[in-house]
């Protein structure tokens, strides 16, 4: 990459995330969630952070993301979240990646497609409210458990999903954990029993449930999951920093208009700054207005974004070269996602291949 746009890992800040958590919950292990190339980390950096501070297992949301994980080397126990066509269960098997089982019709046909050779780890998955994927009765648990007759499948876990956890007042959270508890008396000896993400996590921690396992996403990037985790998470520091350099700084005259469609008009003399980040790297059209950080004051993005760079004003001339931040210090990951009307988790994860990380 030869330009000068990048995206910043603080790899001690997840380092320390990691380990803060860990103090927190107990002797419970700690699953690192890195899908979505580490929710824009970069997942290979970000699991091996993880697991040299504390964390003891991984999950992906894709079988391609758990490749990845294993072609670098990575040996630790991965569990994929999201479903994987029956007929390639194998694969999984082969790169020794759990996967998620939700009824029994998907597990007859899984069957189907392993070989002797096939060693499958599975983990139930209960929709307890989510509405996502699991199954919700217990007659299809039951049912499910049937098609468990098979040497190749080692029934490993159990686990649900939260839809309100990071909703201090929300009663669903509270129905959820006692309906997924239900589920699990029903499995016995069954070695993972887990439903906490970064919210819940911090909110169950110290009870006494028979969970043994946190998946940890947001929190592991120094993010907050709702505003209402801050109390609750204030110990975090945020991983991820985006900045670009002005490439060209001018001043323009009173009338003259900036970029597409002449939609910003300079009222006075004013100094703009030119800078190399557009749409085509995941930095919205819908920024313009919002305000970049230079010299440690908010500079407004005037015109419109185009597909690979954007002007800034600027309150004084600047050299080239001088660093913006859009993401980091003074320009808040969560003042970017109000902006555009978003959560944290979206525009971390919005950032193109265009954008390298350091
Ligand atoms: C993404 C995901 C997580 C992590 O959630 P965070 O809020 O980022 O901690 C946990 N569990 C499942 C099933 C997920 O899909």
């Amino acid at each position: 990459m030869y330009r000068p746009t990048w995206i910043e890992i603080d790899r001690a800040a997840i380092a320390h995330n990691v380990r803060e958590i860990k103090a927190r919950i107990g002797d419970q292990s700690m699953m690192a969630v890195v899908k979505a190339d580490g929710y824009g980390h970069g997942a290979i950096t970000v699991a091996e952070i993880a697991l040299e501070n504390g964390a003891d297992l991984l999950a992906v949301a894709l079988l391609e993301e758990a490749i990845e994980l294993r072609e670098a080397g990575i040996q630790a126990p991965i569990l994929m979240l999201e479903t994987l066509l029956p007929e390639h269960v194998s694969v999984a098997s082969n790169y020794d990646v759990a996967v998620p089982v939700f009824s029994a019709e998907w597990l007859r046909q899984a069957k189907q497609h392993l070989t002797e050779i096939d060693s499958l780890r599975i983990h139930i998955k209960v929709d307890s409210g989510m509405g996502r994927l699991g199954l919700q009765t217990m007659e299809e648990l039951d049912e499910l458990l049937m098609e468990l007759d098979s040497d190749l499948l080692e029934l490993e876990g159990i686990y649900t999903h939260f839809a309100t956890a990071d909703e201090l007042s929300s009663r669903l959270f509270e129905q959820q954990r006692t309906t997924f508890l239900g589920f699990v008396e029903r499995v016995p000896h069954v070695r993972y029993i887990h439903a906490a993400n970064s919210a819940a996590a911090i909110r169950l921690a110290g009870q006494d449930d028979p969970f043994n396992i946190v998946r940890i996403g947001i929190a592991l990037y120094g993010a907050m999951p709702s505003d209402e985790m801050i109390p609750y998470y204030d110990f975090l520091q945020p991983a991820f920093s985006l900045k670009s350099q002005l490439m060209q700084v001018k001043c323009v005259e009173p009338g003259q208009t900036i970029s597409y469609g002449a939609t910003y008009t300079a009222p006075t003399d004013e100094w703009i700054g030119t800078v190399p980040i557009g749409y085509a790297d995941g930095w919205s059209r819908r920024f313009q207005g919002y305000s970049l950080i230079v010299d440690g004051q908010p500079c407004e993005i005037v015109g419109r974004v185009c597909m690979d760079r954007l002007m800034i004003r600027l309150p004084q001339e600047y050299p080239v070269g001088t660093e913006v931040t859009l993401i980091g210090t003074g320009a808040p990951i969560d003042e970017a996602a109000h902006w555009l009307g978003t959560i944290n988790y979206e525009v971390l994860c919005q950032f193109s291949k265009r954008v390298p990380r350091k």
